[in-house]
């Protein structure tokens, strides 16, 4: 999968000759080649696309990138001159370049030593982005599915006792052994009191009976992310936990069903916080709706408070409202959504009634 003919059909419209990449996502996004970090450059010109890197990638390099001329970076004839030579070749006057990326010191080199003018247009990758075509759909469902195998099995190691970094140790392993690249992001387990803060670390401490299991995890798939939540109480839930937990899940049903097509991201972020507000906790739901999830676990578009934009058809977001109660307990539910004309596709398959665990 690459998308450097998609690229070259947005030049025009930008205002550019050719795109300059070198953030790791877009590279990949370009190419369907992962190298590290900045060890790589993507052009792609409105007649030939190009890929350099150096020693270390450039034989999978000429195995894996298609559609692209593909060339070795050498301390002699490094990134600047080749793009120089295309420069010349392809008679380029402005090069696009990510203005939302690239260093201040990494755009002063550029500035300094190719013979055209540099344009900001990190726009042109995160409008293409958005949009997912067919085969980063099915590449996204196969993340999820991975993260759901392994979701299903964690549920019979979930014991009074068990730490969360041993839960988190074995969904890691379990995704790994499922297939999956990578993990999209370190998972997050959090158990009890550690699960009013969303972004909690796994920790030493053991989960016990009476508390809620908050577990966001998700892995990468032909180098696409999978994102997910789930809660789960241990042994017993008391009648307030039920509630937070009844009301989390009707705040993400309302989102999702106000998620289509045209529809602001903040108007999909509203119909969920409105929920939780109605319910008394409104002051306990800080984060957005949702978010995009693609090559990156988080990129455009947003269904968050102060995202104005309407989210367009083929977006994949998630739908993952939270109510956090400081010093007592958190629930999250989160799944992901394709945004559709007229509504949206929930591609998550794991159940989210209210699981208590023996
Ligand atoms: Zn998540
Ligand atoms: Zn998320």
């Amino acid at each position: 999968m690459n998308h450097f003919a998609a690229i070259r059909d947005k030049l025009g419209a930008y205002g550019v000759d050719a795109m300059l990449l070198t953030n790791e996502a877009n590279r990949f996004y370009a190419s369907g080649f992962h190298s590290a970090g900045t060890d790589g450059v993507a052009l792609v010109t409105r007649d030939q696309a190009y890929y350099w890197t150096d020693s270390r990638y450039i034989e999978a390099a000429r195995q894996q990138v298609q559609d692209a001329e593909v060339g070795l970076a050498t301390v002699g004839r490094g990134y600047a001159a080749l793009i120089n030579e295309a420069v010349a070749r392809h008679g380029l006057k402005t090069v696009g370049f990510e203005d939302e990326y690239m260093t201040v010191s990494e755009h002063k080199l550029y500035q300094d030593k190719l013979n055209a003018e540099l344009k900001g247009a990190t726009r042109l990758m995160t409008a293409l982005r958005m949009v997912k075509d067919d085969a980063e759909i099915e590449a996204l469902i196969g993340a999820q599915r991975i993260a759901e195998r392994a979701l299903s099995e964690i549920y019979h190691d979930m014991k009074a006792g068990v730490t969360e970094k041993e839960i988190a140790a074995k969904l890691t392993y379990l995704m790994l052994r499922y297939g999956a690249e990578n993990m999209s992001f370190d998972p997050i387990v959090a158990s009890g009191a550690n699960g009013s803060k969303p972004h909690a670390v796994p920790s030493d401490k053991p989960i016990a009976a009476g508390e809620f299991v908050t577990m966001d995890f998700g892995c990468i798939y032909h180098g696409y992310c999978s994102d997910m939540t789930r809660t789960v109480a241990i042994g017993y839930v008391t009648e307030e936990m039920d509630k937070v937990y009844h009301t989390v899940l009707a705040a993400q049903s309302a989102g999702i069903a106000a998620a289509k097509a045209g529809v602001s991201g903040c108007d999909v972020h509203n119909a969920a916080a409105k929920v939780i507000a109605d319910a008394g906790y409104g002051e306990y739901f800080g984060h957005g709706f949702g978010h995009g999830v693609g090559v990156e676990i988080h990129e455009s578009p947003r269904a968050s408070a102060t995202y104005k934009e309407p989210l367009p058809a083929g977006a994949v977001i998630s739908a993952e409202p939270g109510i956090y109660i400081p010093g007592r307990f958190g629930v999250r539910i989160e799944d992901v959504i394709i945004i559709k004309e007229g509504g949206c596709e929930n591609i998550h398959r794991a159940p989210k009634e209210l699981l208590v665990l023996p």
